[in-house]
This record gives C-alpha cells, sequence and structure tokens, in this order.
C-alpha cells in the first residue's frame, strides 16, 4: 500500500496493511531546508520543500500544510507582526466592538491573507509527491476565526454576558451572523483546497475546547458551525467526483464535548494526550475515525526514541478498532526541536504492532 491508500482505507473502515502514521508536524520541518519561521509561513514553495524532506527523512504517511494561526483573519485587516524565528502574532484587535462586525465582507482564498501561501503549498506538494501520501491541509474554525478579530478575551466575555443576559437578542444575532460570515469564509477556503486536491480538509478550532467553554456553548455556537463547514466540502468533493476526509482539530481535555464533535461531520478527529482514546472511542462512536494522541512535549520533544515506541505501541493497541479506523498521531502541533528519530520510532511502532498482529516474532 501507498501511504495515502493505507490512510484511506484506515479511514474507510478498511484494514490497512498497518496504522498509518501522521504526526501534526508543521513549521517544526522548516529547519531541513534551512528555512526560518518566516519563510516557512509566508512561501507555500518552502512549505512544500520541507514537509517532502520531512517526508523522505520519517517515513510517514501524512504531510501537513498547516503552520499558522492567523493567515485568514489577516484576509479580514486584522494586522500582525510576522517574525524571523517566531509565529505571527496580533498587533491589535480588527473589532473593537460587535456592532463593526457588521462591516466585514467574504474574502477571496485565491487572493486574500496568507490563504494563497496554503493553497500554493498543496500545488507543490502535488508535484513533489504525485500521489503517493496523503496531503491534510488547513482552516481557521469559526469560532477562533470570529475571537481573532474580537481578541480572545472579548469574545469569550461577549459569549460570557450573552449567557448571563447581559447582551441582548440583538447581540446573540449579530454574533451568530458573524459566526456563519467566519463559516462561510473558512468553507470557501477548504473549497479551493479540494480543488487543489488535499486528502484530508482541516478544521482546527481549538478556543472550542471543552477547557474554553460549556458543552451546552459548543452546541450553541460552534457546532451549527463546523457542520455548516463541513458540508460544504464534502458536496464539494462529491460533485468533483473526489473522496475527501474531513478532519476536525480541538485539543484539550474534551471529554465533555466528544460527543458533540462525532455529530460535525468529521470523518476524523484529533485526540489530545489528555483523553485516554479507549474513552475517545467510546464517546465518538464507531463510525468516526481517531488520530491521536502521543504527547507532543513529553513524549515527542523531550521523551527517548524508546519511550515514544512504547508509548505508540500502547496507543495503537488501545485505539486500534477491528475496523482499523486510527491513525498514530500527535495530540496537537509537533514542536520545533523535536527529533526526527522520535517521529521515525513512531513509524517503527506501527510496522512492529502489525508483524506482532500477524504473528511474526520480532
Ligand atoms: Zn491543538
Amino acid at each position: 500500500m501507498t501511504s495515502l491508500e493505507r490512510v484511506q482505507a484506515a479511514l474507510s473502515g478498511t484494514p490497512p496493511d498497518r496504522v498509518p502514521v501522521g504526526p501534526f508536524v508543521g513549521a517544526a520541518a522548516a529547519p531541513l531546508v534551512g528555512a526560518s519561521l518566516r519563510d516557512y509561513y509566508t512561501d507555500g514553495a518552502v512549505i512544500a520543500r520541507a514537509q517532502h524532506a520531512l517526508w523522505q527523512a520519517v517515513g510517514h504517511d501524512i504531510l501537513v500544510t498547516a503552520a499558522d494561526t492567523y493567515y485568514i483573519a489577516e484576509a479580514f485587516g486584522l494586522k500582525t507582526t510576522h517574525h524571523e524565528h517566531a509565529l505571527p502574532t496580533v498587533d491589535e484587535p480588527l473589532l473593537s466592538m460587535l456592532e463593526e462586525a457588521d462591516a466585514l465582507r467574504l474574502p477571496d482564498p485565491e487572493a486574500d491573507g496568507r490563504m494563497p501561501v496554503y493553497l500554493k503549498a498543496l500545488e507543490e506538494l502535488r508535484v513533489l509527491t504525485g500521489s503517493e501520501v496523503a496531503l491534510r491541509g488547513t482552516g481557521t474554525g469559526p469560532f477562533s476565526l470570529a475571537a481573532y478579530l474580537l481578541s480572545e478575551q472579548a469574545f469569550l466575555t461577549l459569549l460570557a454576558d450573552l449567557d448571563c443576559g447581559e447582551r441582548g437578542e440583538e447581540d446573540r444575532l449579530r454574533l451568530h451572523r458573524l459566526l456563519d460570515l467566519m463559516a462561510d469564509t473558512t468553507a470557501a477556503f477548504l473549497r479551493a483546497q479540494i480543488d487543489r486536491g488535499v486528502h484530508l480538509a482541516y478544521l482546527g478550532d481549538s478556543l472550542a475546547s471543552a477547557e474554553m467553554i460549556s458543552p451546552a456553548m459548543y452546541r450553541a455556537y460552534a457546532l451549527p458551525y463546523h457542520q455548516k463547514v463541513f458540508a460544504s466540502a464534502k458536496a464539494h468533493a462529491a460533485a468533483a467526483g473526489r473522496t475527501v476526509f474531513t478532519l476536525l482539530h480541538i485539543c484539550g481535555a474534551n471529554q465533555p464535548s466528544l460527543a458533540a464533535f462525532a455529530e460535525t461531520g468529521a470523518d476524523l478527529l484529533e485526540i489530545d494526550h489528555k483523553v485516554p482514546l479507549a474513552e475517545a472511542r467510546r464517546l465518538a462512536g464507531p463510525a468516526t475515525s481517531l488520530i491521536g494522541n502521543l504527547d507532543p512535549v513529553q513524549t515527542l520533544l523531550l521523551g527517548t526514541p524508546e519511550r515514544v515506541f512504547v508509548e505508540s505501541g500502547r496507543a495503537i493497541r488501545e485505539a486500534r478498532g477491528a475496523d482499523g479506523r486510527f491513525i498514530l498521531g500527535s495530540g496537537c502541533f509537533v514542536p520545533p526541536g523535536t527529533p526526527l528519530e522520535n517521529l521515525r520510532q513512531m513509524v517503527a511502532a506501527a510496522e512492529k504492532t502489525n508483524s506482532e498482529e500477524h504473528g511474526t516474532t520480532w
């Protein structure tokens, strides 16, 4: 099986030849091609070259275009600073009050913000890898995107004010219009990535974690928009005759909200190391695939290769259903400086665990 076939089999519920491996490595790949972080998140060709180099060094199954947080928010006019050796930071919130959101207009993913960087990364990765490996795209979730424009603190305060009646129905409707515009924006970006051949249409919305908001708030302000984005991506892929799998990334201890995450239309949920995989499997139900859940810092960055190998084997045994709907990954972004040998041990564990199941001695 090629890496792409292995990933597609696992997500379709067909047992693959071994468990696919897809750690969430973004800008941590930049040093492989001698690039600074700024070179990486401002140039899709650099992303593609670095991800290709990582693939050749590690032999994993999923390449990742995602690198930073504000590439869509910048399309609305959010001012950020691009640092040579750090990810972008926000200068000041775009909206000083919710009413200003009424003036926002739908951006163009082909031209606005840094969305074109990530589209170019996909185009170049397809040239470099053919159709051998699964390509995972990027997309900011509507909930986080609205928060970036208002500032996270102002956004969460607004939700709390609505919840306790400090703000009225007019503001609630205005917030829903903002979230709807954010969903339309991310949906258009995901459709543009599907046109470039992405295999995993990604939505990351970690501000909607159960560590930040209640399950009731998730259902009121995030779930309908996640459903809208994924439905749009699925319909677009189907119209083009392509199979695209949807991936939801919300890190954190999400046990209270996991059942709702499974209602988004995500084929695949990325599971944080704070959630035991057996529990995630139970909460998400048998039809949803899981990717996770090695600890990016304690295990992948700081752990020994032996520790990575042992924890990988444990994760595979804990999560892999008989139908194979599991991908070995990391709960969140793998930090810069993570040893390549540790990532290779994830692949080694997947290969060895498979041999073990087939009765090979090792
Ligand atoms: Zn995360």
